[in-house]
């Protein structure tokens, strides 16, 4: 029978072999909360649930560790860099929705937006990332409006 955690311990190891860091639990329990979570979580978030396994672990230590891996490029961090950052496990081009209700962040993707660039953004200088923001209120939260008003 293969065991899931022993598994993700593989993986992990190996990815730590790959950009020559030490395995250490902090950094596997960081990674592997991270893991296709699509909630773009703040720091205090991923603290909290990393805080479950590592009750002993500091809010700097999980921001460190946050850091270190958006600088290897294993996640983003997104605007705000500092330790109200919320960090994204997908490294990849993608474009984001924010709810202005719920305050949640979703993934979506427009394909080849380099290629749409405004000719106004590459006069400005070399452009390193493209990424589409739209703010609005999410289904979920129109839904829940929508049966307060029916209520
Ligand atoms: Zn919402
Ligand atoms: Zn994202």
């Amino acid at each position: 029978m293969k065991n899931p955690q022993n598994e993700l311990i593989q993986e992990f190891a190996e990815l730590c072999r790959s950009v020559g860091w030490k395995f250490t639990p902090a950094r596997f329990a960081v990674w592997r909360y991270l893991r296709g979570n699509t909630e773009h979580p703040v720091v205090d978030r991923v603290w909290e649930n990393v805080k479950l396994e590592l009750p002993k672990i500091s809010r700097e230590s999980v921001f460190r560790i946050l850091s270190d891996f958006a600088e290897r490029g294993l996640i983003a961090m997104m605007d705000r860099p500092n330790v109200l950052a919320r960090f994204d496990a997908n490294p990849k081009r993608h474009d984001h929705f924010y709810c202005s209700k719920c305050g949640r962040v979703f993934d979506f993707e427009i394909e080849n937006l380099e290629t749409l660039l405004p000719e106004a953004a590459v006069k400005i200088g070399s452009v390193e990332h493209v990424e589409t923001r739209i703010r609005g209120v999410c289904r979920e939260c129109l839904q829940t409006a929508e049966k307060q008003e029916v209520a």
